[in-house]
């Protein structure tokens, strides 16, 4: 581990004026990006610890939503009752990931904003244009198990490993970011992630020194919240493919539904032309066969993780027939 500066800031202003450069970065619960300076992958000339900033709370909104401010842990946000009663999906995928030590340290911006598993970029020996712009991508024809097969690109196949996020984004979650001038602004969760195109070092909207401050949550419409991870082993796992779903029946057909995955694309992955596909129609094994082929139909495998293109379609139906019994 190289040497570093440390600042812990009292207040939000505090925070995003101290890391307002490339040079430093954000340590919150530190179980990610601790992990990646030991393994020299991010080398932060100054950490800001924000851990002690007062965003630890859970508050209702005026319409009847949450506001989860983004140093809630992720254990905290799991046991809340608010969230477990009207937000069963987002608790679900909580605790489907890492372990409870980790899930008490970890919070809710650490885990938006916690970094790829794709062993290349953990690796600063092999190619990575996500470490290195221009360096290549190890991971294409190398084991890429673990990698991505919707909106990948050339330069980078590398998945997103957060399942709280997929949790967010069938949940339409906004993120509330706050700016180094103190500008605050919201954003969809559909414009937080970037897909890596040409770029994928760039992987947010967030410019230096950003703050992520709460995450925001509208009054959930869907009777039936589903969030299922399929993983190597029973828990202290990455998503192999993970299917969240907020659907509500009428007069025995599906009248709305929102559906995110995760271990499979480059952001919690979503496509708008497979729930509308869906909405209107009687649940049916053909209607859910043909939702997972519309959903697979851009995916590219590189051999280690084609078994996904697969499997993502099979978790999409089984869901989805839970959702609608
Ligand atoms: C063994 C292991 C297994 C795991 N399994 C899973 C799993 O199955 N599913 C899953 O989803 N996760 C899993 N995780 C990841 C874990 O959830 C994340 O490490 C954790 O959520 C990160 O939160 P943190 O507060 O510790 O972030 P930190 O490590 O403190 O920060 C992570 C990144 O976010 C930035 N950051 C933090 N807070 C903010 C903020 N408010 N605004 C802007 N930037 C910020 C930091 O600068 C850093 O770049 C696992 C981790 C480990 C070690
Ligand atoms: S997939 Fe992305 S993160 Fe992984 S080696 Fe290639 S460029 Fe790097």
């Amino acid at each position: 581990m190289r040497p570093f500066d440390y600042r812990r800031a009292g207040d939000v202003a505090q925070a995003t004026a101290a890391a307002g450069d490339a040079t430093a970065a954000y340590i919150a619960g530190g179980t990610n990006i601790i992990d990646l300076m030991k393994l020299e992958v991010s080398t932060p000339a100054r950490l800001v610890d924000i851990s002690r900033l007062p965003l630890h709370r859970i508050t209702q909104t005026q319409d009847g939503g949450l506001r989860i401010g983004a140093m809630v842990s992720n254990s905290a946000v799991a046991a809340d009752m608010a969230v477990r009663q009207r937000y069963p999906l987002l608790a679900r995928a909580i605790l489907a990931g890492a372990s409870g030590q980790i899930r008490n340290k970890a919070t809710v911006g650490g885990n938006l904003l916690q970094r790829t598993r794709c062993a290349w970029f953990q690796d600063i020996s092999a190619a990575c244009n996500k470490r290195e712009p221009g360096a290549g991508c190890a991971a294409k024809d190398g084991p890429n198990r673990m990698n991505a097969i919707l909106g990948v690109s050339g330069h980078c196949i590398a998945a997103h490993p957060s399942d709280m996020a997929v949790a967010l984004r069938a949940l339409d979650a906004q993120i509330e970011v706050t700016a180094a001038d103190g500008a605050t602004r919201l954003v969809a969760m559909d414009d937080f992630y970037r897909l890596p195109g040409d770029a994928p070092h760039l992987e947010t909207c967030l410019a230096e020194g950003d703050l992520v401050t709460s995450v925001i949550l509208p009054p959930p419409t869907a009777e039936t919240q589903i969030y299922r991870k399929i993983r190597d082993r029973a828990s202290y796992a990455f998503a192999l493919v993970s299917v969240a779903a907020a659907l509500r029946m009428q007069d025995g057909r599906i009248a709305a539904v929102r559906l995110a995955f995760g271990g499979v694309a480059p952001r919690p992955w979503n496509d708008p032309a497979v729930e509308q596909l869906l909405i209107g129609q009687p649940p049916s094994k053909d209607l859910f066969v043909h939702a997972g082929e519309a959903l697979v139909a851009p995916a590219i495998g590189h051999g280690g993780n084609d078994f996904k293109i697969t499997m993502v379609q099979r978790l999409l139906a089984a869901v989805l027939r839970e959702a609608s019994e």
